[in-house]
């Protein structure tokens, strides 16, 4: 409920100090690694690099100075040349699934997608039917989960009847051509101004269409978007700030100004934090900063590039972002506190709400500059899912990592090869929904297996087992399942949340989403 989502973000203020978590990632087979040109020369003497990657980033940062975790971050997962999501990778050997990097949740099961069209489906009845849905996917990576949804509305005529378009928001060439190959109903894809365009397999004269920012997605006040985020929040650049404790003036000082002596005004001057931004730089050549942290002897493959240091003087980052929120004020007198703050994320999150409710966008959009005003909706309509790791409510701090094989490691290793990622800050993300926009409420964030299994996970599975046609597909089904709800370590019921930005309707009687504690209705 609207006014409890907002209690609820007032009271929130602790900080999480969860540390790197076990990954769900497996290395890519198909990644190419060091060659003898991985090396530059700096004062005299000679630097391995691990990708090519590292050593383009390491030579900029020795000209420019140390960068923000967030640009190396953007850098690291979405550079055109050897970004770990934007190179070419091998067919059948991607970031993806059981050969790949990591698993997600629509690839361990089929349930996961069909549940999430039936939440969709589910949303459009209690909304009224509306016509003119655009269905809208962010990092859709191999489009499995969209395929999933697809399949399974395209059963309700009536709701298919409905759809507009479907909008994939993605920054991979590669991936959007796997997309393609899976959702499209031609190989023959179109270039129009905004990405690449084709039919859509399932519902006949919808189109599918490809752009690298929702920014590109039209916005129309008569549309209901419907906007689905699976794991794509985490991949968002973060940038890290530290609470240092400034060295204070003693109490009885004098202070010696250039026109003479002068005593504090106020007395003692209280000792005081600063927020200062946490920045990469090179490792050094000669310590290798991975080998330091563990007594098992790591390869020179393994040694990280770059490391982490406190940024001495402001950057433009922590003059602002540690002021934005009451949550991280609360946290100015704890010595040494850290907080992770992913604006990209908040531009996204209230990208999705003034989508639905209507309100101001905050950028201008790259096709249409006049975004920077107000953008009225007839009546608020349409639904985000967001479902993602990351706290309930907390602010994420020591959360930046690396995955590979199924490991956490430092996320200095193979940039470019190693998939970075950090928690989900839910609580930010809904205040910046509600923030942006009057016309939406927020639900959530609940673990995965609340929403999953009040969805009617068990039952849909059962359903499919007694199917099965073999005892392979019985096992795969029965393992796949279980494992999006359990709870406990190897389980991802309780890590993952699921939250949802939903109209508000000024006046109407209070509306639970099904999945979020309400029934679906009649
Ligand atoms: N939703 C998928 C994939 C998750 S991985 C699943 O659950 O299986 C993250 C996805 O987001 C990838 O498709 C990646 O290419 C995409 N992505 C990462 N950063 C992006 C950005 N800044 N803009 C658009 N897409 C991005």
């Amino acid at each position: 409920m609207r006014a409890n989502s907002r209690n609820l973000l007032r009271t929130a203020s602790r900080c999480s100090q969860s540390h790197f978590r076990r990954g769900l990632r497996r290395p890519a087979l198909g990644a190419t690694r060091s060659s003898s040109s991985l090396t530059s020369s700096t004062s005299g003497t000679e630097r391995k690099w691990s990708t090519s990657l590292a050593k383009m980033l390491g030579e900029a940062t020795t000209t420019t100075g140390p960068i923000s975790v967030a640009a190396y971050m953007r850098q690291c997962l979405t550079a055109p040349e050897g970004g770990y999501y934007t190179r070419q990778t091998t067919l059948g050997q991607d970031q993806f699934g059981t050969k790949g990097d990591f698993v997600t949740s629509p690839e361990i099961s089929q349930v996961f997608g069909e549940l999430i069209g039936i939440w969709l489906y589910a949303e459009w009845l209690a909304q009224g039917k509306k016509d003119k849905v655009q269905i809208i996917e962010v990092g859709p990576g191999r489009g499995t989960l969209m395929d999933d949804v697809l399949r399974t509305l395209s059963n309700f005529k009536s709701f298919a009847r409905s759809v507009e378009a479907v909008y994939l928001v993605e920054a991979s060439p590669h991936l959007q051509k796997q997309q393609a190959k899976l959702l499209a109903a031609t190989e023959d894809l179109q270039k129009n101004e905004i990405g690449w365009t084709a039919p859509l397999k399932y519902m006949s004269g919808v189109n599918i269409q490809w752009c690298e920012d929702i920014r590109f997605v039209p916005k129309e006040e008569t549309s209901t978007p419907f906007i689905l985020a699976h794991e794509f929040f985490d991949a968002l650049p973060i940038h890290v700030f530290q609470n240092i404790p400034q060295s204070s003036i003693p109490a009885s000082s004098t202070i010696i100004t250039p026109t003479g002596p002068i005593k504090p005004k106020h007395g003692a001057t209280v000792p005081k934090n600063t927020w200062h931004e946490l920045v990469v730089s090179p490792a050094s050549p000669y310590t290798s900063a991975g080998v330091t942290t563990s007594t098992i002897k790591e390869s020179d493959d393994d040694k990280p590039d770059f490391e982490l240091t406190v940024s001495k003087t402001p950057t433009p980052h922590s003059l602002y972002l540690p002021k934005m929120s009451d949550r991280y004020k609360k946290l100015e007198d704890i010595p040494n506190a850290i907080i992770e703050i992913s604006p990209e994320s908040l531009a996204y999150a209230s990208d999705f709400a003034v989508r639905i409710g209507g309100g101001t966008f905050s950028q201008a959009s790259p096709t249409n500059k006049a975004d920077s005003t107000a953008f009225a909706k007839n009546q608020p309509s349409g639904a985000a899912l967001i479902l993602d790791y990351g706290p309930s409510d907390t602010i994420p701090a020591n959360t930046f990592r690396g995955i590979r094989s199924h490991r956490t490691v430092s996320p200095f290793t193979a940039p470019g090869l190693v998939d970075l990622s950090a928690d989900v800050d839910f609580l930010a993300l809904a205040d910046a929904a509600l923030d942006a926009s009057p016309g939406v409420e927020i639900h959530g964030p609940v673990e995965q297996s609340f929403f999953l299994s009040t969805m009617g996970i068990k039952e849909r599975a059962e359903r499919l087992l007694k199917g099965a046609k073999d005892e392979d597909t019985r096992k795969r089904l029965e393992t796949g399942w279980k494992r999006l709800v359990h709870r406990g370590p190897n389980g991802m019921g309780n890590t993952y949340k699921a939250m949802a930005i939903v109209p508000y309707l000024r006046g109407s009687k209070l509306r639970r989403p099904v999945g979020f504690g309400g029934d679906i209705a009649a």
